[in-house]
């Protein structure tokens, strides 16, 4: 299955049952010091445990909240939820925000997200609109640098990761367990999506990679979008990956050269075995380089 085809049928999944049936169930699996990671619900969901109740670095898809929430509840042992992170505004991500809201929730993103979904947003990857959001299923306490919070014992490290994969991209480092949730900017499962209609860019996206493993030592573990837990020497790989063909990208470019040409010059080819079909990701890291380079005129 393709990146766009596993996109398509995420959406889709947050407003139809049918097209969730068809998608792996929603379950949790162990990641140690009483941390869950929950999977099957659209993306990657870190559930964490303290004595205020259950602490979430992302929801799912709004199809699968509910499945994911009871999931984090059980796996933590916990009664109730307390704080939720967006990690960016995508549906994956922000589907639980309707249902946190009426239990008032603490969600904590970074400002950018939260303008984000005030208003009703298009993206090419996107089937039809999404949001805006009512106002009471915004993010409540958003940020722009870098904060932190103590949770359960545990200290919360949380940053900005500048225009990488949108233009609110947010990581969370669990100091004590030595965790981090990279959210949107790693995908561990085939191409991401590259949002430049929201402030993503593929330079930026190597950029946060470099911030990434700057905060990560050999021991770390880092968990993705979509995909398996990851170690700072996967994420160096990544980076060289995309730094590869962001690289062949800039250089057509600036030769005047546009996104057919650029697909066409198939610039991520040496990954394809591993990684799929890189098109849509090639055509889109190439539009998303127009806000930030010009041709050699
Ligand atoms: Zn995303």
């Amino acid at each position: 299955m393709d990146r766009r085809h596993f996109v398509g049928l995420v959406v889709a999944s947050a407003f139809s049952p049918f097209a969730l049936a068809k998608a792996s169930p929603v379950a949790a699996s162990a990641l140690g010091n009483g941390i869950s990671l929950i999977t099957g619900g659209g993306a990657n969901v870190v559930a964490f445990r303290g004595d205020e109740g259950l602490l979430l670095v992302d929801g799912g898809a709004a199809g699968a909240s509910a499945d994911v929430l009871r999931a984090a509840l059980s796996a933590t042992s916990t009664k109730k939820l307390h704080t939720l992170f967006n990690t960016h505004w995508h549906p994956d991500q922000t589907g639980l925000n309707e249902r946190a809201s009426r239990d008032g929730v603490r969600i904590i993103a970074h400002e950018n997200t939260r303008l984000w979904l005030t208003r009703k947003i298009r993206a090419d990857w996107l089937t039809g609109s999404y949001g805006p959001f009512a106002a009471k299923s915004l993010p409540n306490k958003s940020f722009y640098t870098k904060e932190s919070i103590d949770f359960g014992g545990e200290s919360f490290e949380f940053g900005h990761l500048g225009q990488a994969h949108t233009d609110g991209d947010l990581y969370v480092l669990a100091k004590n367990a030595n965790l981090l949730v990279a959210g949107g900017v790693v995908s561990n499962e085939g191409w991401p999506v590259m949002d430049w209609q929201t402030g993503g860019w593929i330079g930026g996206l190597v950029a946060a990679y470099d911030r990434l493993i700057q905060i990560s030592d050999d021991a770390t573990r880092i968990v993705p979008a979509n995909g398996v837990v990851l170690t700072k020497k996967d994420l160096q790989e990544q980076r060289a990956m995309y730094f590869t063909v962001f690289d062949r990208l800039v250089k057509m470019l600036v030769k005047g050269q546009g996104p057919d040409e650029a697909v066409a010059a198939k610039p991520a080819q040496e990954f394809e075995a591993k990684w799929g079909n890189p098109d849509v990701f090639v055509r889109a890291s190439f539009k998303s380089l127009w806000g930030h380079y010009a041709p050699d005129a």
